[in-house]
């Protein structure tokens, strides 16, 4: 008999499967019935397709496989924050955070298998970058930690964030795919506004972003606006420095009319004076924007400290005397590991996928 190469079926788009039906003599709704089931429903099981025939169940048993992620530890903090250690189909691991607040909940979720940006103060730019997370992947990570907010909280998840492990913008089809399904009906039916993606700042990236009309919020690690300093906080910085960063978000701006949000981290000694705060404020008069200031989450005993809260005081008010809102965030899930930053210190991950 003819061995069939089975491929994963989630690999396929709406269009592609409805082609598959009609090549095997079947109808084209059959693929819509077979989608929602795969997504809306997160099936991992052709046999609890409950509404497609038998005959039918078999034909797509002997074409397809559906690989699916699988939580393999959970941990909680004493703030209620849930870290996930997600395992691939190929065994490599990503972890996903849970974020509650009295008003939300928030997933935050990975992007790819380690990160290739090697941010100085972030623990995952430890890890080598291994391999872009597939769309499925990305998927299944939300509705894990949906399904966690319905259990441990019996409330619905309310928003994504891309800024767990990986560069969103370099893993840029799979993401978008991940997000067209997340917010189709198909899907989780989630509005694209609850969706935050958050970028190094790849200036190429952001007007392909602009110009594919992206409805979700962009947010830019930016932590200073000071040439010197963020590139020595962060090489990417040497490629793409902040001027051609400000025309990149010009171009944004111009096309989505859409505010960005910049994620900035004071630390003593580096970018806790007032001619860093000074150069944000400018900064954020580029275009319509606003300022999240994170506490920074330590991962070692390294160069990095959290500022004074005197130096967050001054940044605020120099913001505030220019206009521009700036909201201090509290670090969540610190106690394991599960903050910004830290994802992938110390646990078993890191073991896993050191170079
Ligand atoms: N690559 C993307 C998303 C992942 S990082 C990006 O860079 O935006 C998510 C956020 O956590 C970024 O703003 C990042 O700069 C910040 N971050 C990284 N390490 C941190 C740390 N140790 N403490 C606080 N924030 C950190």
């Amino acid at each position: 008999m003819e061995e069939i190469q089975k491929r994963d079926i989630r690999k396929l788009s709406l269009a592609e499967l409805e082609e598959f039906f009609l090549a095997q003599g079947d109808k084209k709704f059959r693929a819509k019935q077979v989608y929602e089931w795969l997504w809306n429903k997160s099936l991992k099981n052709f046999d609890e397709m409950t509404n497609i025939s038998l005959p039918t169940r078999e034909l797509l048993k002997k074409h397809f496989i559906i690989n699916h992620i699988l939580v393999d530890l959970m941990q909680h903090s004493q703030d209620g924050t849930i870290k996930n250690a997600v395992k691939l189909y190929d065994d490599k691991i990503v972890e996903s955070v849970l974020i509650p607040t009295s008003k939300r909940i928030t997933a935050c979720v990975s992007s790819q298998v380690g990160c290739s940006l090697d941010c100085n103060f972030c623990a995952t730019a430890r890890l080598k970058r291994m391999r872009n997370l597939n769309a499925d992947e990305i998927y299944d990570q939300v509705v894990a930690i949906k399904d966690e907010a319905e259990t441990y909280f019996q409330r619905p998840l309310t928003n994504i964030v891309f800024m767990g492990m990986g560069e969103p913008l370099l893993n840029y089809s799979n993401v978008i795919d991940a997000i067209e399904k997340i917010t189709s009906p198909e899907g989780l039916g989630m509005a694209p506004r609850r969706i935050t993606l958050s970028t190094v700042g790849i200036p190429k990236m952001i007007k392909k972003m602009a110009d594919d009309g992206v409805k979700f919020n962009l947010a830019i690690s930016l932590h200073s606006a000071i040439n010197a300093t963020r590139s020595r906080l962060m090489p990417i910085n040497d490629k793409s420095p902040l001027e051609d960063l400000a025309e990149a978000l010009s171009y944004w701006y111009e096309k989505t009319k859409r505010k960005v949000t910049y994620e900035y981290v004071i630390w003593a000694g580096i970018n806790d004076d007032e001619q860093h705060a000074k150069a944000l404020a400018k900064f954020c008069k580029i275009i319509p924007s606003k300022v999240n200031i994170i506490q920074y989450n330590p991962i070692d005993e390294g160069e990095f400290r959290q500022a004074s809260p005197e130096a967050v005081a001054m940044y605020v008010l120099i913001l505030e005397n220019h206009g521009i809102i700036a909201k201090v965030r509290k670090s969540r899930g610190q106690d394991i590991d599960a903050a910004c930053g830290q994802l992938a210190n110390k646990n078993e991950v890191a073991e896993l996928t050191k170079i």
